[in-house]
């Protein structure tokens, strides 16, 4: 799992042939290489938990290096499989992916494959399963912030509106009242580590949808303000959102 993805890399906007093009016509590609290695990672994660897949696991799709290798291994896979790789850099790079899963195996103590296979399995669940009280909010340190707002305008046009601009100055702040933790504005900004997200919670409560909707605390109408409200429901308090004007 998994081979190449069907796909149309483009259309030729003048002649109103779509990519390929094979004498004036086109006809399906195949999508591989790095940009399917989420879905294949995902599929082969759906094998390794189904009941019924018994059979030997094989990782494919977007492997380049030993991480990509390792990370299929460690969701159920028994080998993997590198065909876009070796078709962009040549078969050296296997040496470099046996070398480096050597390395990674002795920093873990693991002697044989079978040691890890699989082994990040048991932390994969379904979204109703995972802790609604893990808080973590956006952090901008100001010392490494450029100014671009590149986060100011992926927040407020796509996510909470949770970051506000000073009246003086262009370096953001956080509002953390607002703030969910989509991770997007750290995400966007073009600064290694100038945001981060830190965790709010102590770790000592945990609550699933699942608790969530058994103890009756589950919004059921688009009005109800933890359901976010109608428009952008503004946490308490009522006046977060005007900081930033
Ligand atoms: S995206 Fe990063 S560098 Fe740009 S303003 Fe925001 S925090 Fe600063
Ligand atoms: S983590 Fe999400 S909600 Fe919080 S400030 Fe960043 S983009 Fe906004």
């Amino acid at each position: 799992l998994i081979n190449t993805i069907q796909s149309l890399v483009g259309v030729d906007l003048d002649n109103f042939v779509p990519y390929p093009v094979v004498d004036g016509k086109s006809t399906n590609g195949g999508y591989c290489g790095p940009a399917v290695k989420p879905i294949a990672l995902n599929m082969v994660k759906n094998c390794a938990q189904h009941r019924g897949v018994n059979i030997p696991i094989s990782g494919i799709g977007g492997v380049e290096n030993w991480r990509d290798a390792t990370e299929y291994l460690l969701l159920g896979a028994s080998n993997v499989q590198v065909c876009t790789a070796v078709m962009h850099y040549g078969f050296g790079i296997i040496r470099e992916m046996i070398a480096g899963l050597e390395s990674y195996m002795q920093e873990k103590g693991f002697h044989q494959l079978e040691d890890f296979i699989g082994k990040a399995l048991p932390n994969v669940k379904t979204w109703e399963n995972l802790n609604l009280h893990y808080e973590v909010k956006a952090h901008i340190d100001p010392a490494k912030c450029i100014q671009c707002q590149l986060c100011y305008t992926a927040c407020e046009d796509g996510a909470h509106q949770a970051i506000g601009l000073p009246g003086e100055g262009r370096i953001p702040y956080i509002i953390e009242e607002n703030c969910v933790g989509c991770n997007l504005c750290s995400l966007v900004c073009p600064v290694e580590n100038c945001i981060t997200m830190v965790r709010k919670d102590d770790g000592t409560h945990s609550e699933n949808w699942k608790d969530f909707v058994a103890a009756g605390k589950a919004p059921d109408t688009f009005e109800d303000q933890r359901a976010g409200g109608l428009g952008h429901w503004v946490p308490a308090p009522a006046s977060a959102l005007e900081r930033k004007k």
